[in-house]
């Protein structure tokens, strides 16, 4: 039985009755690195604090809970983007409202554009947050352009996307960015239905010594209680502690409101999974076997295999959630070259550990991670190994990671640069491979030390080095175009008036094997 409809099954209500109550908006902050994201949500924070509308001291549980004019706004302030992209894989939106945040003074940048393709694919409302307009570089038109080129039209020039101006730092236009958001959350109507058991989505989870696993849960439909049985992925159990962003243990939660619930078993649930009260542990254990099921087809049907090449790069993936890998593989896919392949040994979800180890130990394979950690003694039991492991942040990086392992395993191609060129004109002296010869030097100039190849009525026939360097019977370290020069150098081919020996030096080139990515 699908997931979805076991849920539904154990829901206690009829679902035919519309959600009637308004809903809070849940908000994610997104946008590029240094771009202000947690500084405007520190703002946010603060400001509302200062104005007394939200009381207590909070504490970090991956999202809080504000009040502005009266109504309330979610925030979600793990990496937002982060959970963000791990939501994607059950295609739901737990975000109502996203913010992109771009800095004036430094514009749409990598990730700016990875978030633009998120959102618009996702469809879900956003407003553009331009950050740091305090800065001198602040290039507010600039950037308005700039975003108009990837797809984001906004509401001053004729398109659908509001835009807040800000200064995080000097807490200016935070008040009216709230205006701006509970504008778009009223207009989206957002509902929920009291008569339902609760469900939502994982934001945040850890395991704690004491407690057990701890996960962060957004509630986004119905009334999560405490005791309730619920089911987040492959981990269920029964509520035994809920506390809000404030610290307060309560006992029932509403929509949109983050909470920190204690009593899951088994395994510590994913960001970006989904939660539900259900009625009894047996449907609980077919949903997790269900879902365990489906996380084992899904890594299945991820393969990459090379195709033909003479080198091939293996490598065990590690990401923070299985929407991520889709996304992680099917860039992969799109690395072109004849001369490296790439082998996915294994992927899966989680941090990095001795088992992703061994298994890269078998084929002697790289690890790479996305958006997860490898603790102490994994690095240390790899490079006990001689396991590399790499773990990047942003897909971009994960890419270029990935195309520097198959780099390496190639030789370094060595590419030969024209110096200078001299027509030989008389040879005074020949003994074996040693040679005294003299010319003129019609292009470039020539250096001690210089290796040469021979041509001969145009035809390569030999190369050499160049030992000594005179001019003017004066030893040189090196002489130009337009002057005659004495040569001593050492050559297997014995050089002939008429010849001409074009210098050259080596450099061996890093150079990339792969068709540009797409
Ligand atoms: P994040 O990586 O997007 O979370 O960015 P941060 O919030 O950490 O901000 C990066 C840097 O920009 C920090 O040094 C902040 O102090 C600075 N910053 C953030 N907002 C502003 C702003 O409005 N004006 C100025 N001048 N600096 C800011």
């Amino acid at each position: 039985m699908p997931f979805d409809t076991m849920i539904t099954q154990t829901q206690n209500q009829n679902l035919n009755v519309a959600p009637t109550e308004v809903k809070p908006p849940i908000v994610v902050v997104m946008g590029h690195v240094d771009h202000g994201k947690t500084t405007i949500l520190d703002a946010i924070r603060e400001t509302e604090v200062a104005e007394g509308e939200a009381g207590g001291i909070t504490q970090s549980i991956g999202a809080y809970e504000t009040v502005h004019n009266g109504h309330k706004i979610t925030f979600i302030d793990t990496p937002g983007h982060e959970a963000f992209f791990a939501m994607r894989e059950h295609g739901v939106k737990v975000a109502d409202v996203a913010l992109l945040v771009v800095a004036a003074d430094d514009g749409v940048r990598p990730q700016t554009e990875e978030v633009i393709k998120h959102i618009l694919a996702t469809k879900v409302p956003f407003i553009v947050v331009i950050n740091k307009i305090d800065k001198s570089g602040a290039a507010v038109d600039k950037v308005k352009k700039e975003l108009s080129e990837k797809g984001v039209l906004i509401e001053e020039w004729g398109g659908q996307v509001p835009v807040a101006l800000v200064s995080a730092r000097d807490k200016k236009g935070i008040s009216e960015l709230l205006d701006l958001i509970l504008l778009v959350a009223e207009m989206e109507e957002l509902k929920y239905d009291p008569a339902k058991t609760g469900e939502g989505y994982v934001i945040e989870s850890h395991f704690d010594a004491k407690k057990g696993v701890v996960a962060t849960i957004i509630v986004t439909d119905g009334v999560l209680r405490s005791g309730d049985l619920i089911v987040c992925g492959t981990s269920f159990g029964s509520i035994k502690m809920m506390e809000d962003d404030a610290g307060q243990v309560i006992k029932e939660v509403f929509p949109s409101k983050p909470v920190r619930v204690v009593g899951l078993a088994e395994t510590t649930p994913m960001i970006g999974e989904k939660c539900a009260v259900v009625s009894s542990a047996s449907t609980a254990e077919a949903i997790v076997v269900e879902h365990k099921k489906k996380h084992e087809e899904f890594l299945e049907r991820i393969k990459i295999e090379p195709s033909g090449q003479p080198r091939v790069l293996t490598i065990v993936i590690k990401a923070a959630a299985l929407g991520c890998l889709e996304a992680l593989v099917s860039v992969l896919k799109q690395i072109k070259s004849d001369r490296v392949g790439l082998k996915l040994l294994k992927c899966d979800v989680g941090d990095i550990g001795q088992a992703d180890v061994k298994k890269a130990e078998t084929s002697g394979a790289k690890i790479v991670g996305f958006r997860v950690k490898a603790g102490k003694e994994t690095l240390n039991y790899a490079d006990q190994r001689g396991i590399e492991i790499k773990t990047f942040d942003i897909i971009y990086d994960f890419v270029e990671g990935v195309k520097i392992f198959m780099s390496r395993l190639l030789d370094p191609e060595v590419v030969k640069n024209e110096i200078g060129k001299i027509e030989i004109l008389a040879v005074f002296k020949t003994e074996k491979t040693r040679m005294i010869v003299g010319g003129k030097i019609f292009s470039g100039k020539l250096k001690k030390g210089l290796k040469f190849e021979i041509q001969r009525k145009g035809a390569l026939i030999g190369s050499g080095k160049i030992t000594g360097l005179q001019k003017e019977k004066e030893p040189q370290d090196e002489v130009r175009e337009g002057n005659e020069a004495g040569l001593q150098i050492e050559s297997g081919v014995a050089v002939e008036v008429g010849d001409v020996l074009v210098g050259f030096d080596e450099e061996n080139n890093t150079f990339s094997p792969f068709c540009r990515l797409t």
